[in-house]
């Protein structure tokens, strides 16, 4: 049968793809559309008949495009700033052909070991023992989620066959701070550990955990019967970047037999050059690990790498094999094992795609390139009067605020959130806040491919301008 997609239809994407990677800043970064607009210029039934690829793709220029969020926009600044190498994007393609499920070793071969070859080149970049165990998941979420699940497998409470209801069971808790991401606060929820059983250590004023504290904390909760499930130590924070000090935090879990996850889903990547390693120093000790290089490796949305120590507790959690799923073969890995998901998506393809087009020295050249500049704009900013840089910025994001010494605080994180309101609105930029200490602040975030330092340089007038105008 004839199909126009596979006929005219791929050649057109691919032309539109180099098209748009020509001039991503063609684009406004946030797109003026203002909520619903974009459904409501859509049918609301599903198309009865079939349509031509000419007729979709037309389609998503009009409706699709300009509807969109650019990420892969040099001026891009907000969250975690991200981008998709065009190699990551050929390897997208060609995943959604060979379109296999690997959730076990026969069902695609190819998917499975080269998921294991990846993994290793990651740890041994890493500097991981050599005993540990990278898998790939989606996010850094459900990454995170696997290691709380199989932290609380790896407690004696027989929780996988008999549950957590109708049973006396200690109370659980897992210790993080004030600064550790929400999903391991979401993982609690799913696992029936409760919010109110999230503790939060005290930071120090840098926002790195208190190992002190955590000791503490730990102490305290076992006197009173509680059960220490996890400590979760941060490598990255999402608002400033702090980085938990890992080493005295990991003593402190094997000391008292706690599961240590490293949550280093940004910053990891960045402990791929050498200089920056000393951020994992002490992981060695702890019992996982997780980086996404979907956040700052250039591989496109989604990929995450969850490293374990002892892979074989996570098989215990999430491992089991109706009749319609037993294979043959010995000793092979059959993904399936170590999570909730069944079917997976050939994810490593994209990785090892990247992974060979930049190889590792051009991968820490742009990181190195990244760090470089988010360090001259913290500089920029010390040097403006009425301006301050809030927090250490030890990698490629920077917290800073307009504070005239005329407004109070209150005074300050209004005008903050005015100006990058505005600023945004113009949409030749785009950035995002955070609090820090309580306190409105911008965040200028840098991982783009594309960036460079004129797009830092018009940030920074943008900003200043606006604050300018709006005082
Ligand atoms: N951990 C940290 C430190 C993060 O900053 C983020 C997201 O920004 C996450 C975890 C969640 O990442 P994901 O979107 O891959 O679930």
């Amino acid at each position: 049968m004839k199909d126009d997609v596979l006929d005219a239809g791929l050649d057109r994407v691919t032309a539109w793809i180099r098209q748009y990677f020509e001039h991503p800043e063609r684009y406004r970064v946030m797109p003026p559309v203002r909520p619903g607009e974009i459904a409501a210029s859509l049918p609301a039934e599903a198309p009865e008949e079939g349509a031509g690829i000419d007729e979709i793709l037309a389609d998503f220029e009009r409706i699709v495009v300009p509807g969109t969020t650019h990420w892969n926009h040099p001026r891009f600044f907000a969250y975690f700033a991200t981008s998709a190498a065009p190699a990551g994007i050929a390897a997208e393609a060609l995943a959604a052909t060979l379109d296999v499920k690997a959730m076990l070793w026969r069902t695609s071969p190819a998917a499975t070991e080269l998921e294991e070859v990846t993994m290793r080149w990651l740890a041994r970049l890493l500097e991981l023992p050599a005993s540990w165990t990278g898998v790939v998941y989606d996010t850094a979420s459900i990454a995170g989620f696997t290691a709380l699940a199989a932290a609380r497998e790896a407690l004696p409470l027989q929780i996988r066959e008999l549950g957590m209801t109708g049973r006396d069971l200690p109370v659980l808790r897992v210790y993080v701070t004030a600064e550790t991401h929400s999903h391991v606060e979401k993982a609690a929820i799913a696992l029936g550990v409760g919010q109110h059983n999230v503790v939060r250590v005290e930071c120090d004023d840098a926002y790195r955990m208190r190992p002190g504290a955590l000791r503490a904390a730990i102490e305290a909760d076992v006197e009173r019967g509680m059960a220490p499930l996890a400590v979760v130590a941060t490598v990255g924070t999402t608002s400033t970047t702090s980085i938990d000090p890992v080493r005295a935090i990991a003593e402190i879990a094997r000391e008292k037999s706690v599961w240590l996850h490293v949550d280093a889903a940004y910053a990891g990547t960045a402990a791929l050059i050498p200089e920056f390693r000393p951020m994992l120093d002490g992981v060695e000790l702890a019992d996982s690990l997780v980086l996404n290089p979907h956040k700052w490796m250039f591989v496109p949305m989604d990929l995450s790498v969850l490293f374990l120590k002892d892979e074989a507790i996570v098989r215990r959690a999430f491992s089991l094999v109706p009749e319609y799923l037993t294979t043959p073969e010995e000793g092979v890995v059959n993904y399936m094992d170590y999570g909730l998901q069944l079917g997976r998506r050939f994810r490593a393809l994209k990785l090892w795609f990247v992974m060979r087009h930049f190889g590792v020295k051009g991968i820490r050249e742009r990181l190195r390139r990244h760090i470089e500049l988010a360090q001259e704009f913290a500089s920029w900013v010390r040097a403006q009067p009425d301006w301050e840089v809030m927090a250490p910025h030890p990698l490629s994001v920077v917290c800073f605020r307009y504070a005239p010494p005329r407004l109070d605080e209150t005074g300050r994180d209004a005008i903050n959130a005015e100006i990058l309101h505005a600023a945004n609105a113009t949409g030749e930029i785009f950035l995002s806040h955070t609090k820090v200490d309580g306190r409105y602040a911008l965040r200028l975030a840098i991982g783009n491919l594309r960036t460079e330092r004129d797009d830092v340089e018009f940030a920074w007038g943008l900003l200043r301008s606006e604050a300018e105008r709006l005082d």
